[in-house]
């Protein structure tokens, strides 16, 4: 038998990283070297002390059952903890913290949790095209809010129309950001949050990236700021900051009406991650490595940053410098879209690279670069890019 998909399921959007993998997959069987930077998968180890105490805590058949329904106290002391140490944020281990099956489970799944069928919310253009899967899986819609170079990819909550604003129930940001590598000011989020009072509507904030921050600066979270808790909620992943993608651990914190919706969901999905996951969670947290693991791998991504920049610019490939995340957010040379001119670097450079449309219609124009290879490799693909000759005046 073969059996239909639900109506539901047939409401999805493509996959965009599938139609991306796919392309290098074909051209990686045809032989062809591909330098793949249209993924965000970070390329490092995760850190030796998280993989031992996994270890340790594996071997532990204690780990072995079943874990708490929204799992292990420790784990949620440590996030609670975590947020106070590098925020000054005060959270409640009980009531304000979610733990999650990798940040896109929870991000999807909000709209499930908290919004009506025919429901509106906001979401960034461009933006992490992940989030418009849950409008799908919610039967919610959604409008989108641009995200312009000339406001530092922040959205301008002046330009936002009020009968909009008001009909939405919330809003989706991610700083640093997935694709520009912009991140948010404390003085933005101020504005926020009285905007999110004044129009009701949540906050969700996508701190992905939340480590990943450049020259010294350590990006805010929105939480940070005075009556954030209020409005909304901040999810946060191990998948970027330790190197632990496929790990899928995450949590979400902050507002607790928020957090009690996605808690009771995920009981009867999901119960709780390995308890040997959460334990290495502890670990990534707590351990006094911790903040030399980060740090590293923040110097690491910097570094690459300047040699694509720098590689760039001698091809007269220019661009803003991303403030945090492991993208550049690189402009297409007059002539193309960002989806031929993709075609083209992976045609004639063996480059893959992300085309900007794929983040929503105010993404054309650019192609994303992920900085998850070493410098020299990094180089290679821009010298490739640069025998085109297509930034020549
Ligand atoms: N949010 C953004 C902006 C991302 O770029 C990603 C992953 O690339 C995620 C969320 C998902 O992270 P996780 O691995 O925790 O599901």
């Amino acid at each position: 038998m073969e059996f239909e998909q639900s109506e539901l399921l047939k409401t999805l959007p493509t996959q965009f990283f599938a139609t991306l993998v796919a392309k290098v997959n074909q051209k990686t069987a045809a032989g062809v070297d591909v330098i793949n930077l249209g993924q965000g998968n970070p390329d490092q180890p995760t850190p030796d002390y998280i993989v031992k105490a996994t270890q340790q805590a594996v071997a532990d058949p204690a780990t072995h059952k079943y874990s708490p329904f929204r799992g292990l106290a420790e784990f949620k002391q440590a996030a609670a903890d975590f947020y106070h140490e590098q925020y000054g944020v005060q959270l409640d281990p009980t009531r304000e913290v979610a733990i999650l099956g990798g940040s896109k489970t929870g991000l999807v799944e909000l709209p499930w949790a908290l919004m009506n069928p025919g429901d509106t919310y906001l979401l960034p253009d461009p933006g992490y095209p992940d989030y418009f899967s849950g409008a799908a899986l919610g039967q919610v819609k959604f409008e989108t809010v641009p995200l312009l170079a000339e406001n530092n990819f922040l959205p301008d909550l002046a330009a936002i129309p009020a009968a909009v604003a008001d009909r939405a129930k919330f809003f989706y940001l991610n700083y640093p950001n997935n694709p520009t590598g912009a991140v948010a000011t404390p003085e933005f989020y101020e504005q926020l949050v009285a905007w999110a009072k004044q129009h009701e509507v949540g906050i969700i904030s996508d701190f992905a990236y939340g480590a990943l921050g450049f020259d010294g600066q350590q990006p805010v979270s929105f939480l940070q700021t005075p009556g954030a808790k209020a409005v909304g909620v901040e999810f946060y992943t191990f998948s970027k900051t330790f190197n632990m993608a496929g790990w899928r651990v995450a949590f979400a914190v902050g507002n607790p009406s928020i957090i009690a919706a996605l808690n009771l969901l995920q009981d009867h999905l999901f119960v709780s991650l390995f308890p040997a996951l959460q334990q290495a969670g502890v670990a990534a947290l707590t351990d006094p490595k911790r903040d030399g693991a980060i740090a590293q791998i923040v110097q690491r991504y910097e570094g690459r940053r300047n040699a694509f920049l720098a590689a760039a610019a001698k091809i007269g490939w220019h661009a803003a410098s991303p403030k945090g995340t492991f993208y550049a957010w690189m402009p297409v040379p007059d002539g193309y879209t960002s989806e031929s001119f993709a075609d083209l670097l992976l045609e004639q450079a063996g480059v893959a690279v992300a085309p900007g449309n794929g983040f929503g219609d105010h993404g054309e124009g650019y192609v994303r670069i992920g900085l998850l290879m070493e410098p020299e490799r990094l180089v290679e693909a821009v010298q490739r890019i640069g025998k085109l000759h297509l930034f020549d005046k």
